[in-house]
């Protein structure tokens, strides 16, 4: 280090007056002119304070703050974009929502229903009941496809909407992100188990949501079904049925043999009209992204439920950094639509990525300000991640020696990147490593994505000194030989304990001799042939090492892993082979996976320990 550091001269000029509004992750160049000082005076009063930082590297909080101390500057920290996020927003915002009167004149909308309760009291079957109840056979479709939502009529033609990921999981992380997308929540308790602990947690989501609930007594046809039993007991924790009195609506049925289920549906109705739920199925569409994932053949796909307006095929949607105009919308019924009003949850292809499952979305009022707006976010979200980069490569570490540092009683970050298959797991794994987060062992998150791991993880990780943790997802081989070049550690997990355990342990120093799975041969599918009574045969190169028989594969497509299982049978020609080497033609016997696509991938692969240094 220079020993003639040039003395900072902080009195030098005035600063401005008042609260002066700081981007996070600002740097020298950005902070010092906001506080009439130079770059070069933020340079050196960094190095003064034993940070050595160049003029165009983000600056950490503290350091801001520091500086604007040093110069007696009053500043408010922001994250980069709010400020412009609010300029945005007034583009994009619907004024006419805050008049009463106007909303008044508004039609009716079908409500948004969340099942929640505790685990195998029959939220799923339920749901899948109400749907299946509801398809008229013959229909167009036939099927129905899961698309995250779907909408139900009731005998007396009220349609209601279903959201389907049952639990107050996802309901409350949705709230976390300003979604208030339910209406009405039902609550599903077993007439045979009574009230659970998870029913009591999804009592107090509802509650603190405030949106009205209607309990179903489930399991009626059950021997044991006692539903003044469960009544009781919701009644102790102030949900008092009508029944006896109260106003709480409780509905004993049996989604096993459907009987009750017009009852609850009916009540839905009332509720519904009773909330007066209206919204203006004219002008711009808006709502909530409740699902989102990358598809091979179609790129992004998104499952939206519309709160207002109506979406139609064409528009500029636009939602977090992702926009697009929107290619195709897809019903609950598999049927391609040209529009969606209030309340109708539809499928949206034609987006540029993968949204954030509760992330909010709007028409904009053209394909420019779609653009705009999206390249804006991802510019902020950018330099929030650069922001975070800076934080995490000060003193990050990796995995295995997180417990040196803890030992060394120095605060350690351990620096992550992860990447997962769909935005829900994505999430999931990331909530649920930050409640592992300890005083002296913090969790930096350098990068999180939806997609396989690629050469940029890797680089990216090496560069930030990360560990890359893979949910349901591979590396490609371009991005394994990067890592091992790298000396770049990527695990893999399919389990989301299995990776808790496993980054709980490191943070005791406990870390399990890993396995280490080592990939023995890989082919890419050319074709799919149906055989009689053989199922699927799939037509392959084999591009990299050996194809074996009876060894353990996993089918990638596009890095995320979608089936794994054992090869069922090899064949070269006519023959049936043990082994099929690079470069020769084989066919692969699949024995209950059948959904494999040209181009996917089957890799098969080994275990073995890895030695620890
Ligand atoms: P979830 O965990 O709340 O989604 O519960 P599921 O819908 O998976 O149901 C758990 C188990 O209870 C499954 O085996 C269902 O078949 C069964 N089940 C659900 N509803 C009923 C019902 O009304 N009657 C009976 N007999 N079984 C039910």
């Amino acid at each position: 280090m220079p020993m003639d550091i040039p003395q900072y001269t902080a009195e030098d000029a005035p600063v401005p007056e008042g609260t002066i509004v700081i981007e996070r992750a600002s740097t020298a160049q950005d902070l010092g002119p906001k506080l009439n000082r130079t770059a070069a005076d933020v340079v050196r009063f960094m190095l003064t304070n034993g940070e050595m930082v160049t003029a165009t590297q983000s600056l950490s909080d503290d350091m801001i703050e520091l500086f604007a101390a040093e110069v007696s500057a009053e500043i408010r920290l922001v994250d980069p974009g709010e400020e412009q996020e609010v300029e945005l927003r007034k583009v994009l915002e619907f004024p006419d929502e805050d008049d009463e009167e106007i909303v008044a004149s508004w039609p009716h909308r079908p409500p948004v229903i969340t099942v929640m309760g505790h685990v195998d009291h029959g939220k799923t079957l339920l749901l899948d009941r109400i749907r299946s109840a509801n398809v008229v056979s013959g229909e167009a479709g036939g099927i129905t496809q899961h698309i995250g939502a779907y909408q139900a009529t009731t005998d007396d033609g009220a349609v209601l909407t279903f959201l389907d990921t049952p639990g107050h999981e996802a309901f409350t992380a949705m709230r976390a992100r300003g979604a208030d997308a339910t209406d009405v929540v039902v609550l599903v308790v077993a007439a045979d188990d009574g009230v659970m602990p998870q029913t009591v947690e999804a009592l107090d989501h509802a509650k603190a949501a405030d949106v009205p609930i209607i309990v179903a007594i489930n399991k009626m046809d059950r021997e044991g079904a006692d539903s003044e039993r469960v009544m009781g007991e919701l009644a102790e924790r102030g949900l008092v049925p009508e029944q006896w009195g109260g106003d709480a609506i409780m509905v004993p049925l049996s989604a096993m043999t459907g009987d009750g289920l017009p009852d609850l549906l009916e009540n839905l109705a009332v509720v519904a009209e009773l909330e007066d739920l209206r919204a203006t199925p004219k002008g711009r569409a808006a709502g909530v992204v409740l699902e989102s994932f990358l598809d091979t053949g179609r790129g992004p796909v998104s499952t939206v439920l519309v709160e207002r307006g109506t979406l139609a095929v064409g528009d500029p949607l636009v939602t977090g950094a992702a926009w697009g105009r929107v290619r195709a919308l897809i019903d609950d019924k598999g049927n391609q639509v040209k529009k969606a009003g209030p309340s109708v949850p539809v499928q949206v292809l034609g987006l540029s990525d993968v949204a954030s499952a509760g992330d909010s979305f709007v028409v904009a009022p053209s394909e420019k300000v779609a653009a705009k707006v999206a390249s804006t976010r991802e510019h902020w979200q950018r330099l929030a991640s650069l922001g975070r980069d800076a934080s995490a490569t000060s003193g990050g570490a990796k995995l295995e020696d997180i417990f040196d540092q803890i030992q060394r009683g120095e605060t350690a970050t351990l620096n992550l990147i992860v990447k997962a298959d769909v935005n829900g797991s994505l999430e999931a794994v990331t909530d649920s490593l930050r409640k592992l987060e300890r005083d002296d062992v913090k969790l930096a998150f350098v990068s999180r994505g939806v997609g396989g791991i690629t050469e940029n993880d890797v680089l990216l990780a090496s560069t930030s000194n990360a560990t890359i943790l893979g949910f349901n997802v591979r590396p490609d081989r371009k991005a394994r030989e990067l890592a091992d070049q790298e000396a770049v550690e990527i695990r893999n997990y399919e389990i989301i304990y299995k990776l808790l355990e496993d980054i709980e342990n490191a943070m005791l120093g406990l870390l399990a001799p890993e396995f280490e799975e080592v990939v023995t041969g890989e082919a890419e599918v050319r074709e799919i042939f149906r055989v009689p009574r053989q199922g699927a045969i799939a037509g392959c190169m084999v591009l990299n090492g050996t194809i074996t028989r009876n060894s353990k594969v996993r089918f990638l497509r596009e890095g995320t892993i979608i089936w794994r299982g054992s090869i069922q049978s090899l064949r070269h020609f006519k023959e049936d082979v043990r082994e099929v080497r690079a470069g020769f033609e084989c066919g692969i016997g699949l024995s209950d996976f059948q959904d494999l696509k040209a181009g996917d991938i089957i890799e098969t692969f080994e275990e073995r320990e890895i030695p620890r240094s």
